[in-house]
Order: C-alpha cells, then sequence, then structure tokens
C-alpha cells in the first residue's frame, strides 16, 4: 500500500493501540497489520508489556475509532474484534524477542 492511496483502518488501530500504551508509560513500538481477506477485516497485532493492559488499549483504541468514523461508513455493529490471540514476537532482535504481542483480527 502507497502512502498516498491512505492506510487501512486496522493500521490506524496498531498505532493508537501502541500509542495508548506508551501515554500510559509502556515502552512498546512493535506492530504490524496485514488484509485478512475480506474488505475491512484485518490481522493486527501489537506488542504489549503487560497483557491486560494491551488488550484494554486495543479495546479502548477501536472504541475510540469507530466513534470518529462517520455514520454513513459506519454501519451499527460492524466496528468489532472478532478474536484475540496472543503468540510471541518472532524478530530476531533482543528487545523483540523478549516482546510478547497480542494478535487481534478485526472487522470493520
Ligand atoms: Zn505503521
Amino acid at each position: 500500500m502507497r502512502e498516498e492511496e491512505g492506510t487501512w483502518l486496522g493500521h490506524v488501530l496498531e498505532h493508537v493501540a501502541i500509542e495508548l500504551q506508551n501515554i500510559a508509560g509502556e515502552s512498546v513500538t512493535f506492530g504490524k497489520t496485514r488484509s485478512a481477506g475480506p474488505p475491512g477485516v484485518y490481522t493486527v497485532v501489537y506488542e504489549y508489556a503487560q497483557r491486560d493492559e494491551g488488550i484494554a488499549a486495543g479495546e479502548l483504541g477501536l472504541r475510540l475509532i469507530c466513534s470518529l468514523l462517520p455514520e454513513v461508513i459506519r454501519p451499527a455493529g460492524r466496528c468489532r474484534r472478532a478474536g484475540t490471540g496472543r503468540r510471541r514476537a518472532t524478530s530476531s532482535s533482543a528487545s523483540r524477542s523478549a516482546a510478547r504481542s497480542v494478535r487481534r483480527p478485526l472487522r470493520w
């Protein structure tokens, strides 16, 4: 995806979830977002330092972004998390290999 084409809402969520944790004092930076197939469905992965805090950051970010969308593109009940999983980050860097991530597929 090129810059001038904008970005996916899932990518926006990835950054919001990371930033909310930074505001809370955590030093997390890693995130990745990919299309999950159907339009508007994404797999969002981001780092967290504390699991509950990381999940709460994602849920708050989802609510925040959804509340900012114009109603015409925010059909009721479509801004939701489809599931949550977790895995170890796979990067070979020392800081990332120690980081845990939450894997969060989303539907918009
Ligand atoms: Zn990014």
